[in-house]
């Protein structure tokens, strides 16, 4: 609040990015899917659009080197991809 008694509100950086990145999938069926061998702990995690049939977001458990690890916040990863 200003010394005129006016509230400023700022867009939430947060809320941006998830608006850009996810904004086209609001309303639509999101899953998450663990892929590797029964029983076992999955190699890759992502999540999914089954409205867009699409991946939104996935990621392999082990990358050769750290260079690979380019996400932020821990929502886009190297493997974003996009539709
Ligand atoms: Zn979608």
């Amino acid at each position: 609040m200003n010394k005129n008694g006016v509230i400023h509100y700022v867009e939430n950086p947060i809320y941006t990015r998830i608006r850009e990145h996810l904004g086209r999938h609001n309303g639509h069926e999101i899953v998450v899917a663990g892929y590797g061998g029964k029983g076992q702990e999955p190699w890759n995690m992502s999540i999914e659009c089954e409205t867009c049939n699409c991946v939104i977001m996935d990621a392999d458990k082990f990358m050769e080197d750290e260079a690979d690890a380019t996400g932020e916040m821990g929502m886009l990863t190297n493997k974003e991809r996009r539709v």
